[in-house]
Order: C-alpha cells, then sequence, then structure tokens
C-alpha cells in the first residue's frame, strides 16, 4: 500500500517535472562516471585503435575523434559541445578556470570505452561516458547493450564534470560535481522521482557527511545518492541569498558559491557568503523542502488532474453537442430539399394539366386563348325593346307590388 503510495507520488511528480526540466532520449538518462583526476599523461592520438578512429570533427576548442562511419555524429556533437560549454561557463565565473583543448573519443558501443581510454586510465564496465578532466578528455558512447543512448546528453554530463574540475579543481565535493552534471543534462529519470518519493514519504535521506562515501561503486542515477545530489544541488541552484521561494537569485548565489570555492574559501565559507547559512543548515532546508514538494504534490496535482479531467469532460461534451447540431443540420437540409423537390413536383404536375385541358379544347389544337363563338347582330340593335317581349306594346309597367 505505502509502496503503491510512492509509486503514485513518483508518477505525479514525474509527470510536472516533464513541463520543467529537458528530457533525456527515449531510453532514459544515460550512466556516466566521473574519472578521478591523476598524473597519467594525454594519449596521443596515435595510440588510439585504427578502427576506432575515422571521423573527425572541430568547434572552437573541441576536436571530437570517432568511429569510421559516425562522421555526422562527430559534427554534431563537436559543434553542440561549444555551445554546452558556454552554457556551462556562465555558472562558473570570477575568473575561474576554464578548460583548454578538449578531445571527445567518440564510439557506438560501449565495450569500446576502455580501448579508447587514455593510457592506464580504462573505463568502468557499466559507462556509456567517461569524462578525465585533468587531461581534457573525454569518452562517449552511443550504445550499451542494446540500448541507444543520447550522445548529446552524455557528452554535456561529462562537459559539466570537466568544466568543473578545470574551475574547481579537487576541492568539489562528489555530490557536488554529480549534482552540477546533472544541472547541465537534465535527464529525465521516472526512477529517480521513485527514490526522491521514497525519501520523502519513508525516509532513508542521507546524511551530507555520510554522502560522498555513500556513491555506489556502479553509477545508478536511481540511487539514493545521485537522486538526493541531482536534487539538492538544484536546490541551491535556484536559491536566491535569503530563504524566499519567491528569489531563485537567478542563479547568482549559485555561482558566487561555486567562484568562491574554486578560490579556496572552504564549503561553509563559501555557503554563508552566497546564502547566508553553513551547508548543513542549507542540506535541512532543502530536506523540508523535498517532504513539502512530494508530500503536497499528491494534494496538489490531484486537484489539477481533477481540473484536467472536468476540462476533459466538457470538451467531449462540447463536441458531442456540436456533432449532434451539425446532424440535426444537415438533417434539416435534407428535409427542406425534399419538400423543394416535391413543391416542384407539384407544381410541374399543375401546369402539365393546365396545358392539357388547354390544349383539348382548343379548336386549332394549339391556341392559348379560345374566344366564345361570335353572334352576328345584322343591324339589330341589341339595346332596344325587344316588340316580342311585350304583345301590349305598353311601356307601362306590368307590374307593381
Ligand atoms: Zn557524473
Amino acid at each position: 500500500m505505502r509502496r503503491g503510495l510512492v509509486l503514485l507520488v513518483a508518477l505525479l511528480v514525474s509527470i510536472a517535472s516533464l513541463f520543467g526540466t529537458a528530457v533525456a532520449g527515449p531510453f532514459g538518462p544515460p550512466s556516466v562516471m566521473h574519472a578521478t583526476s591523476d598524473d597519467v599523461p594525454r594519449q596521443p592520438r596515435e595510440a588510439l585503435p585504427a578502427n576506432l578512429v575515422g571521423a573527425t570533427a572541430h568547434a572552437g576548442s573541441v576536436t571530437v575523434i570517432g568511429e569510421p562511419g559516425l562522421e555526422d555524429t562527430a559534427q554534431d556533437l563537436a559543434s553542440k559541445a561549444q555551445l554546452a560549454l558556454d552554457e556551462i561557463s556562465a555558472d562558473l565565473i570570477d575568473g575561474l578556470p576554464r578548460p583548454g583543448a578538449i578531445e571527445v573519443h567518440l564510439v557506438r558501443d560501449s565495450s569500446d570505452l576502455p580501448r579508447v581510454a587514455p593510457q592506464g586510465r580504462g573505463a568502468p564496465p557499466w559507462a556509456i561516458g567517461v569524462a578525465y578532466p585533468d587531461l581534457g578528455i573525454i569518452s562517449v558512447a552511443m550504445r550499451r547493450g542494446g540500448t541507444y543512448v543520447d550522445p548529446v546528453n552524455t557528452l554535456r554530463h561529462e562537459l559539466a564534470h570537466l568544466a568543473l574540475g578545470a574551475a574547481i579543481g579537487d576541492k568539489a565535493p562528489h555530490w557536488l560535481h554529480e549534482g552540477f552534471a546533472y544541472q547541465h543534462s537534465a535527464e529525465f529519470s521516472f526512477e529517480r522521482s521513485e527514490t526522491l518519493a521514497g525519501m520523502a514519504w519513508l525516509g532513508g535521506i542521507v546524511s551530507l557527511d555520510e554522502l560522498d562515501r555513500s556513491f555506489p561503486a556502479e553509477e545508478s542515477p536511481a540511487h539514493r545518492a545521485y537522486a538526493q545530489s541531482y536534487d539538492f544541488v538544484g536546490y541551491l541552484s535556484r536559491r536566491g541569498h535569503w530563504e524566499d521561494t519567491d528569489d531563485d537569485g537567478d542563479r547568482w548565489p549559485f555561482r558566487r558559491f561555486l567562484a568562491d570555492l574554486g578560490k579556496g574559501k572552504t564549503i561553509d565559507q563559501a555557503a554563508m557568503k552566497a546564502f547566508g547559512k553553513p551547508m548543513k543548515l542549507l542540506f535541512e532546508e532543502w530536506r523540508a523542502n523535498l517532504s513539502s514538494r512530494y508530500l503536497l504534490a499528491p494534494i496538489g496535482l490531484m486537484g489539477l488532474a481533477a481540473w484536467v479531467l472536468v476540462a476533459l469532460i466538457l470538451m467531449l461534451a462540447w463536441r458531442r453537442r456540436r456533432k449532434q447540431n451539425r446532424a440535426r443540420i444537415a438533417l434539416w437540409d435534407v428535409e427542406e430539399r425534399r419538400r423543394d423537390r416535391e413543391e416542384q413536383r407539384a407544381q410541374a404536375e399543375v401546369a402539365a394539366r393546365l396545358a392539357a385541358i388547354t390544349l383539348a379544347s382548343s379548336p386549332a389544337g394549339g391556341a392559348l386563348v379560345v374566344p366564345p363563338p361570335a353572334t352576328r347582330l345584322d343591324g339589330i340593335d341589341p339595346l332596344a325593346d325587344d316588340p316580342a317581349t311585350d304583345p301590349h306594346g305598353s311601356t307601362a309597367a306590368r307590374l307593381l307590388n
């Protein structure tokens, strides 16, 4: 019962979030890995396997080297990488260092990621993309097993890791790295919503002190550590300097926080200056916000769902009424045309009968006007008294009464 409720809440919040975030490819979010830095030098291009080098594309500071046959994808990734870098750089202000030249290794299948990794670095078997921030190298695969994963989203995620690594180095905790990368790739995941809803309803939020240690060995965006990091950093990016839900700060407090972190302040010093609170209090604030979002979501969203349902019913009723009206008008038209035809037929019959009568009574067999038979008067005044009618020859009245 409780799990059913959690699923329902996750579903409702997921539907709501579709209107507010970008949606990843049709097969869900990519699994990505932010590789830790070490002193291994950049792999010379000649060391890449020959069968995995064919398509090359450049845009700004980005070079994409892809498998033969992936020329179009390589070109697309190069141009979109440069745009993404510009967007990501807007979050890294105050002259924070930016990544230099970036090389992207593009392969079709994730099983080839270890083969295009820098020497001695490798790639985890579950990854679909890997960033090596210290080397300025990113590897991206287009599918894992039979599942296609949008390489643009994967590349954006890895570029964000690379840019944050260049700007802040290793001073950014893991949760901040993953949350920042999610800010710039925004892959949608129903499972992650379910994880967050479960934490809001059933508990299990990992404390800030434990968060970095609780990341799983294998990346899983639905895992609590990832889901928490994505949501917490998202909350910080939307928070103004003060705890005021109407003021999102236009990301400036968040940018100020990253800049101070990059300039050597501790995470609490940077948080105090940007948000007026130490990180632990901000974390508690986020925890309360998460609960209110997921606990109140059913009420708000069910109300919204009820409105949508009523609107749908009204629309269907209106369409039905319109259909009925059209059918009625069409019926009236048919009826009117039938009456017109009958009237015309009746008029035609009357005209035909009149014509028949006229023809029948005409001696000429065709005259339309038949004069009465003529009577010759032969000099007789028809107005004179007829003596035959008055045998007494008297003009006196024969009768009085
Ligand atoms: Zn990541």
